[in-house]
């Protein structure tokens, strides 16, 4: 894809030294300090001058990177542009909802759009590589990155992967980098991250290939045939090989299965963390081990640049291992035009959020929110309410845009959800008490209706935000009680970055909204969909736990030989837990509106379809009537899942194979139509040389609006 530049690469290639080369590989981060000797900025600098840094971090702002820009290109003897990166997870100014909210509007389209407005601001202020989209499938609710990903599902990953991909960079074939608002992508974390024991982050991943290739790669493979500029290593082992130093994992399945012809950038400190995994000795041996593994670029550590020269006189890196790696980091430097245009026009620096990208954020916040229940039809509010409270710690939170939030940390507040409601009724009489009970009580017993926000502030969940117990934080539980036992209605608006168990106060709230954490318009989201503005459609991309002891629960598990719930069992000696129900709180999938929909099983054209049709690139046709059976425009998730029932490797009992969001006017039905193919209906083996197969027998296909979608069809191939 990117190869279309490798003549003007190696014109340049050939006229630089080792040490220029190894420069290349060469990644630091922008810290500011300018202490004792002009302090790390003064070592960029130099660096930078000498010709021997390919990268910096953390850098943004157009003069900023401009100025530094200047001594790369026009002081050091070749004139090597440097690429700038930044973590733009779901924003540069603008924030847009975290990405599992982002997923749980099963609209890939919010993806592309954050992905787009982030390009143009982020390349505006001269950074032409964001550390996203970040595809780690989890089932750890406790891990804290699970915010940052797209949830428990491959299928979905991948979809938002691609999505986000498309956004940032434009047409697959990396021809639009050049353009004015495109910048690249980096597919990450390589591989299995979200696989980490406990939850607790940077842990071990022991992990068969089957499971690899069917849960963790695929979204990979996706970023890949998209496009993807750059991918970045995981910081955990996998199958007890540090994923940095993992020569199948980065140089047989990333660059010679599927042809990869970016780069790969270590995480920050990631190649030197060799040694403390216990798998390198020092240094140099880590350096070995990653660049030989399939490793391209060193962030932050320098093990490379010190070590580099003499590992390959030595012959333990080889010359041609060098110049590829060389070769990959010109590649993106000539797709992103930076040899053409090295600069950023000052002038055209956006400089904070634009109305129209506050408008775009705010649609994207709504259409990510999940209701979760609404028993008495609690929700949505009248905008002529006299008087509604709006109690609870987050409630005046202007703090709501999630982790990785703004450049360099540098957040803008966001709207608060109580500013927001006092918007949005401008008649009624707004009340508002925080933390305190008492008060909160008293406000709500004044109201007419009470909203309670609640939930965890953004810095319990991202990087190194572990939890070990995924409750509402202390407190929160006993103020919805409190709000509940004045008898008046009342609905709780959640915000996360996470699955929460919700067990204890669920049953009795009558309207529960999972907001997630919605970004710089989060009020304003929020207040969209309480009042009806918009009618929520999002559904759970991950399962919500009963308890923290029944992790991991998810829905694509594969079955026991015991399964729980199957008529006739011995209830003694199923798989189960004597203390809790084995079911989910919320299964994935779960989402409800304000009208009503009828979801009708899938309708196959064909009872059977043989191998050979399959591998000609045939396709199974499924489709699925859905109608809106209320009174109100709604938006409905229609979800396709199979099961292969008997199979060489046993099969999860559902895995999703395909979604569609649908609007329908009150009264309206319309027929969604999915395709099966092969790459649909089979599945990895355990085979590292990597064997996908598609086996005869039957395979159940499944439709409706959640995981525990009971309509079936079958199909048989032969
Ligand atoms: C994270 C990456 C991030 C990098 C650079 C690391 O700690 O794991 O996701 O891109 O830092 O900030």
């Amino acid at each position: 894809m990117l190869r279309r530049y490798e003549d003007q690469v190696k014109v340049l290639l050939d006229q630089m030294t080792t040490v220029e080369k190894l420069g290349q590989l060469q990644q630091l981060t922008w810290t500011g300090d300018t202490g004792p000797g002009g302090g790390q900025t003064a070592h960029i600098e130099a660096a930078a001058r000498a010709g021997l840094l390919g990268s910096v971090l953390n850098i943004h702002g157009a003069a900023h990177t401009n100025a530094l820009q200047r001594i790369a290109v026009e002081e050091s003897r070749l004139g090597i542009p440097l690429l700038f990166g930044l973590d733009v997870i779901h924003g540069f100014w603008t924030t847009f909802p975290i990405p599992l909210a982002q997923a749980a509007s099963f609209d890939p389209e919010v993806a592309r759009r954050d992905a787009e407005v982030s390009a143009a601001e982020t390349r505006s202020n001269g950074v032409r590589w964001t550390f996203s989209p970040m595809m780690d499938v989890t089932h750890e609710p406790r891990w804290g990155r699970i915010a940052e990903g797209c949830g428990e599902d491959p299928y979905v990953n991948a979809a938002f992967a691609v999505a986000k991909i498309r956004g940032y960079q434009g047409a697959d074939d990396g021809s639009e980098l050049t353009d004015g608002e495109r910048i690249a992508a980096c597919a990450k974390h390589f591989v299995a991250y979200g696989g980490a024991e406990g939850g607790r982050d940077y842990n071990t991943v022991d992990v068969s290939e089957q499971r690899l290739r069917n849960h963790y790669l695929p979204p990979f493979k996706a970023a890949v045939d998209a496009g993807v500029a750059t991918v970045m290593a995981a910081f955990n082992t996998v199958a007890g090989v540090p994923a940095h130093g993992n020569p199948h994992t980065m140089n047989t399945i990333l660059k010679e299965e599927w042809g990869f012809d970016g780069f790969v950038v270590s995480d920050y400190t990631g190649v030197e963390e060799l040694v403390a995994h216990g798998f390198a000795e020092d240094g140099a041996d880590a350096a070995r081990l990653a660049f030989n593994a399939g490793l391209d670029m060193e962030m932050v550590s320098t093990n490379v640049t010190e070590h580099g020269e003499r590992l390959v006189t030595d012959g333990l890196i080889g010359e041609s291992r060098l110049d590829d790696a060389v070769t990959r980091i010109l590649r993106l430097k000539f797709a992103l035009g930076l040899f053409d245009q090295p600069y950023t026009d000052e002038a055209a620096e956006i400089t904070g959020p634009t109305p129209a990208a506050r408008e775009t954020a705010r649609a994207a916040g709504a259409r990510s929110m999940v209701l979760i229940k609404n028993d008495d039809g609690v929700l949505p509010l009248e905008r002529t309410t006299p008087s509604i409270a709006v109690v609870g710690p987050l409630a005046n939170s202007t703090d709501l845009h999630g982790t990785w939030a703004g450049p360099g940390g540098f957040q803008l507040p966001s709207v608060s959800i109580l500013d927001a409601v006092r918007t949005a009724a401008p008649g009624a009489r707004v009340t508002h008490a925080g933390d305190d009970v008492a008060a909160a009580v008293a406000a709500a017993q004044e109201a007419e209706v009470t909203v309670v926000v609640v939930g965890e502030p953004p810095a319990l969940s991202g990087e190194a935000a572990v939890r070990s117990d995924i409750a509402l934080p202390r407190g929160q539980e006993e103020l919805i009680a409190a709000v509940a036992a004045t008898g008046k209605p009342y609905a709780v608006v959640l915000l996360n970055g996470r699955p929460l168990t919700i067990g204890g106060w669920l049953d009795a709230a009558p309207a529960v909204l999972e907001a997630w954490h919605p970004g710089i318009e989060a009020g304003h989201a929020v207040a969209d969909v309480l009042f009806g503005r918009v009618n929520p459609g999002g559904k759970l991309p991950v399962t919500f736990p009963r308890a923290v002891g029944q992790i991991p629960v998810y829905y694509n598990h594969e079955n026991t030989g015991r399964p729980a719930h199957v008529p006739g069992a011995d209830p003694k000696f199923v798989s189960k837990y004597l203390d809790l129900d084995e079911t989910p709180q919320l299964p994935f999938g779960h989402g409800l509106s304000y009208t009503t929909f009828t979801t009708g099983a899938p309708e196959l054209r064909r009872e059977e379809i043989t191998r050979d049709e399959l591998a000609a690139g045939e396709t199974l046709e499924a489709t699925v009537t859905v109608t809106n059976t209320g009174d109100r425009v709604g938006d409905e998730v229609v979800q396709l899942y199979i099961h292969d029932v008997a199979a060489s490797i046993a099969q999860p009992v559902r895995r999703l194979r395909g979604f569609e969001r649908v609007t329908l006017e009150p009264g309206e039905s319309t027929t969604v139509r999915f395709r099966l193919g092969a790459e649909d209906l089979g599945f990895w083996t355990n085979d590292p040389a990597g064997t996908y197969v598609v086996e005869r027998g039957r395979v159940d296909i499944y439709a409706g609006t959640s995981s525990t979608a009971r309509a079936r069809g079958t199909v048989r191939i032969l």
